[in-house]
């Protein structure tokens, strides 16, 4: 049986990227492949602080992180649903410290996130932000995942992932790991025609990511939604004056289209046709601003419907499993590099 695997860091409060990034696709997949994949969804809590975090407030997160999760539609009923922590399934770490030592330090130091993460946060650069994508490397690894739905920021970390495992099979066998299928075939898995790259509300040329500290650059999945509809209205867009879909001179413009799109559940083509040409940049937002408040008021409703106790029984369930499968390839590794026979 083959596995499906994804996880979204919660450190804050997931954006509507990471949703329509991240757990749309995941669930989607979870109902295609619900008979023939395993789904495995965990919260990957130990790369929570690889960057400076509020730790009074991460275990809460985490909870609310997996209710999120539940909310997005998967269906906790399909018994090849494994929901976990990261953090409850020690040989992740372990087999990231083994990992490290078949990664080439040049290879690691190309990785765009580093910079970009480490530009931001100058007086924290830590060890744990640059090892970050060796441990999500393990994450992967340890279950012989082969799709990995994530957004088009990602596919570095996917390429190294691919190259640690390939690695390391040309030195002790073809079977160690299962090779994460590249970039393209993921995006064609997801039913995409490229990755996905919900733009910042604020400054459209960058990605909206839930770490930015400009409230109005992101949609959270937490906001009011009212709060969330102004966010919309006072999008940055661009003094064109015509709607067209151009990411490169109306970037802002396009993610409204491109949102509308995936939250509308519609073709983006038809989207586009819908709207091209026309010249009232306020009609598109109040029609996006409508959309993003319906689908956060059902989403929060669907939240608050999941209790503690749900969640506590789909982690029992799955971190059992998870440790099942995770040490049973921790001891193939072990065995291939040496350290037991
Ligand atoms: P951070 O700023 O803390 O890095 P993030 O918003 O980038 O937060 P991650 O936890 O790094 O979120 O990523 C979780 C998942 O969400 C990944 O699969 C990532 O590709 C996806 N994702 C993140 N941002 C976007 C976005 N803007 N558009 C589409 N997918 C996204
Ligand atoms: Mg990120």
């Amino acid at each position: 049986m083959q596995t499906i695997l994804t996880g979204v860091r919660v450190n804050e409060e997931p954006t509507l990227g990471n949703f329509l990034g991240a757990y749309t696709p995941m669930v989607n997949l979870s109902h295609e492949h619900a008979k023939t994949s395993n789904i495995n969804f965990f919260v990957p809590d130990l790369h929570s602080f690889t960057t400076p975090i509020d730790h009074s407030k991460l275990y809460d997160q985490t909870i609310k992180g997996i209710k999120y999760y539940l909310a997005a539609g998967l269906d906790q009923n399909n018994p090849n649903l494994h929901v976990y922590r990261q953090s409850r399934v020690p040989a992740h770490s372990e087999l990231a410290w083994i990992l490290d030592c078949f990664t080439p330090f040049g290879e690691a130091s190309r990785m765009t996130q580093f910079k970009e993460k480490g530009a931001e946060h100058p007086d924290a650069v830590t060890v744990g932000l640059f090892n970050y994508p060796i441990l999500m490397a393990a994450d992967i690894l340890l279950y012989d995942a082969k799709y990995i739905p994530l957004g088009e920021d990602q596919f570095q970390h996917l390429e190294l992932a691919r190259n640690i495992a390939t690695r390391m099979n040309n030195k002790f066998g073809e079977d160690l790991f299962t090779i994460p299928a590249p970039e393209k075939e993921q995006v064609k898995f997801m039913h995409l025609e490229n990755g996905l790259r919900i733009r910042s509300l604020t400054e459209p040329t960058k990605k909206m990511s839930k770490s930015a500290e400009n409230e109005r650059s992101k949609i959270l999945l937490c906001d009011d939604p009212k709060l969330a509809a102004k966010k919309i209205m006072s999008a940055t867009t661009d003094s064109e004056g015509v709607i067209r879909f151009d990411m490169v001179n109306q970037p802002g413009i396009s993610n409204l289209l491109v949102i509308e799109s995936l939250l509308s559940n519609r073709d983006l083509q038809d989207v586009i046709a819908d709207w091209s040409g026309q010249t009232s940049y306020g009609d598109l937002k109040h029609k996006v601003a409508d959309s993003v408040m319906h689908f956060l008021s059902d989403f929060q409703e669907r939240v608050n419907a999941i209790s503690d106790a749900d969640v506590e029984e789909i982690l029992q369930k799955g971190e059992q499993y998870a440790n099942e499968v995770a040490n049973t390839k921790l001891r193939q590794v072990q065995k291939a590099v040496g350290l037991i026979k």
